[in-house]
């Protein structure tokens, strides 16, 4: 296999995490992780909010607008549940609408994509949004669409920010003064921020997952097979063994 080509990503660090094996399924071997409606929904409402602010769209009704243009049905069980998703997803661009119109901050980017070097690897990503606030400050914003809100600790551990920040400092000469997981859902941000250290421990967890990819050690991790997507399909998978 050439590995001229390889990209290493937030997605990539995830997927090979939970189970290495995992990883090559999906990125070697070409399956797809099986749809379902909080996939979907989570798409509809990050690419709705794409749309509406990259075209400087201003009011809430072009923003309802560009959420039935993006309105999809893959992943819904049933007409009913697709039918609660998009009530749900309406609600939730209301709240989101009222909180954004009060707003005086100025939106620089949004779904911004970046590459950038880690060692000898490309790492590859995208930050939903980059405000600047009227004082001259900047923050990356992660929208999330389900509906339980993490706690602290979890918002101050996740990986995928550390990247943003990382990125956002040596791709976009931009030195984010805040970072925010904003949980769509309940309308509410929890914010955190990332320390020289923090960085330096991402960028080593990633350098090591990209030697491990490249040195093609793609070990299952058994213990995982419970909570995995590919239980089914997996020739490791005790579910799939026992067929
Ligand atoms: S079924 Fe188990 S071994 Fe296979 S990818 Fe999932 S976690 Fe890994």
């Amino acid at each position: 296999m050439s590995w001229k080509d390889f990209k290493i990503s937030y997605s990539r660090i995830n997927a090979y995490s939970f189970c290495p094996q995992k990883y090559k399924l999906i990125y070697i071997d070409n399956l797809y992780v099986p749809l379902n409606a909080d996939i979907t929904f989570g798409h509809i409402i990050h690419n709705s909010l794409e749309s509406y602010h990259s075209q400087d769209k201003q009011t809430f009704e072009e923003l309802i607008d560009v959420y039935i243009q993006n309105w999809k049905k893959d992943g819904f069980e049933s007409p009913q549940q697709n039918f609660e998703y998009y009530e749900r997803g309406k609600q939730i661009l209301h709240n989101y609408f009222g909180s954004f119109k009060e707003t005086e901050s100025e939106i620089l980017y949004t779904e911004k994509s970046f590459e950038t070097n880690i060692g000898k690897y490309k790492f590859v990503g995208i930050i939903d949004r980059i405000d600047k606030h009227p004082d001259g400050t900047y923050e990356i914003i992660d929208y999330k669409t389900h509906s339980k809100i993490w706690e602290q600790e979890k918002v101050d551990k996740d990986i995928q920010l550390t990247f943003y920040v990382y990125a956002c400092r040596n791709v976009l000469s931009i030195n984010p003064n805040k970072v925010s997981v904003y949980f769509l859902s309940k309308n509410k941000k929890v914010y955190t921020q990332r320390t020289k250290e923090d960085i330096e421990t991402a960028l080593e967890l990633s350098l090591d997952i990209a030697e491990k990819i490249t040195n093609e050690d793609f070990t299952p991790l058994l213990e995982k097979c419970g909570q995995c997507d590919f239980k089914n399909k997996c020739a490791y998978s005790p579910d799939k063994l026992a067929k």
